[in-house]
């Protein structure tokens, strides 16, 4: 197979050229990034980031929905060249330990969301989930109870790309063509009302099915043999999915009843994303297990944690006598410079009240992006709560109804949006993800929601000129 011709329009040993040369992208389509070439990124300013060409543009996710403080914070600089100097690196295994380590330990065990007994740490979000459920594995062998091991999660969920976290994901593109998930994985429906109630099915009729439904499967698969359900407070990516009313109430007097423990991913929703420090405070979720990264550091060093309740830190203590040592750890577990980084950010977060700033932008944020676009012609549904946000487009509104993904329109979004001076994000169903950073101002918002309405009204006289719509 020959592939596309190098685009003449990225000059010989411009950036683009060098990336297409030599760069295998994540999520991308390798083909057709030869010919559209990367958009380069060389700095950033509060919530702007700029192109190699010096034109700013709106981060309306955060990059990857984790850049809390934006793209200039020089305090967290500071924090980074200090620990580099003081302690660069130790690592954390057979019971060594460093400042940052046990001063972040505490700070996120002190604002956890329900009491918590303990931190780990890791490098990713996926990362994270992956002990979470290997800790779920090795409580149960230690419990004595090694048949139950199966995990649930939801059809639509994202909880990463390693091969238990994929496995966990919800997302088709995530599974089939990776060969996953392993076994053990099942996945239960997806809360989302607009596209999966049923005709006339209140937000709390949908909850009770759906815990049904999750009732029917850990007593369909055998309750002792199931383990842990995780879930994201609010889905992201896929597709930004507020759960319906009293659906965490329903779904967690489930997991009680046949002693399920809950993780929450909390990799997106934590540090004041959906108006509370935390999305579990905001979805009354009570997990036995959290796991958070991203915003950890406001991502300016990678770093992920995992909170443990007290009985999952007691089985796990017991394991080491009963079926041997904890066998699991990253050599960059609670890294000190990624842990100081964090730290500082949790201070930061502290200082500048960030739940309340957030929850103040975020109530303009859902506010201003419904008056704007919520009639348009092109849009199903604005949903969101707090700083976290998606517009779906459809092709007919009151059917519910996406366009052909063959058409292409949420990219087309995506490319005015660059037009429009903003960086947008399309997530499946044709969604656009909103998660600016959490130090956005109300003032910003507006700049956002603004730019935003003149890219879509440019996206249908695209369509109409293209006779897609
Ligand atoms: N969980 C959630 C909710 C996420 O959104 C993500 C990443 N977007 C992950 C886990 C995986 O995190 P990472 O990419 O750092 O592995």
């Amino acid at each position: 197979m020959t592939p596309p011709p190098a685009n003449p329009a990225h000059g010989a040993n411009s950036p683009a050229a060098r990336d297409i040369a030599h760069v295998l992208h994540p999520y991308t389509d390798h083909k057709a990034h030869r010919e559209k070439g990367p958009l380069v990124i060389t700095g950033g300013r509060g919530v702007y980031v700029s192109d190699e060409n010096g034109k700013e543009y709106l981060e309306t996710v955060a990059g990857l929905w984790c850049a809390g403080l934006g793209f200039q914070n020089e305090r967290l600089v500071q924090a980074a060249a200090e620990q580099m100097r003081k302690l660069p690196f130790y690592h954390a295994f057979t019971g060594r330990s460093h400042m940052p380590l046990i001063e972040l330990s505490e700070m996120l065990i002190e604002r956890a969301p329900v009491p918590m007994s303990k931190a780990f740490f890791a490098n990713s979000g996926s990362e994270a989930n992956d002990t979470a459920l290997k800790m779920i594995w090795y409580m149960n062998n230690a419990l004595g109870r090694p048949q139950k091991k199966k995990v649930i999660s939801r059809i639509g969920g994202y909880h990463g790309v390693t091969v238990a976290a994929a496995s966990l994901t919800g997302l088709p593109a995530n599974h089939k063509l990776f060969d996953l998930p392993i076994a053990g994985i099942l996945h239960t429906s997806r809360p989302h009302h607009y596209h999966n109630a049923q005709p006339g099915e209140s937000e709390e009729e949908f909850a009770t099915r759906l815990a049904a439904e999750l009732e029917e499967m850990i007593v369909r698969e055998g309750p002792d043999t199931v383990a842990g359900f995780f879930a994201e407070p609010v889905m992201g990516a896929g597709g930004v999915i507020v759960p319906p009313a009293t659906y965490f109430e329903k779904i967690q007097a489930v997991l009680r009843k046949y002693d399920v423990l809950l993780v929450a991913d909390e990799v997106i929703c934590g540090f004041g994303r959906t108006g509370s420090y935390w999305g579990s405070q905001t979805m009354g979720m009570q997990p036995d297990i959290l796991t958070c990264a991203k915003a950890l550091s406001s991502s300016y060093l990678p770093i992920s944690g995992v909170l443990v309740n007290e009985r999952v830190y007691e089985a796990l203590s017991e394991g080491s006598s009963q079926i041997g040592t904890w066998g699991h750890g990253y050599t960059y577990s609670g890294h000190p410079v990624a842990a100081a980084v964090a730290v500082e950010t949790l201070k930061i977060y502290d200082e500048m009240d960030i739940v309340s700033h957030a929850a103040a932008s975020g109530a303009v944020m859902q506010k201003r992006l419904r008056e704007a676009v919520a009639d348009h012609p092109l849009v199903g549904e604005v949903r969101g709560i707090g700083l976290i946000g998606a517009v779906e487009l459809v092709e007919n509104k009151a059917e519910h109804r996406n366009f052909d993904p063959a058409k292409k329109v949420a990219a087309k979004l995506v490319a005015l949006g660059e037009e429009h001076g903003l960086i947008l994000r399309a997530l499946p169903n044709d969604s656009i993800a909103f998660s600016p950073p959490q130090i956005i101002t109300p003032d910003e918002v507006e700049i956002m929601v603004t730019r935003f309405s003149k890219a879509l009204d440019a996206l249908s006289v695209q369509l109409r000129r293209e006779g897609l719509a």
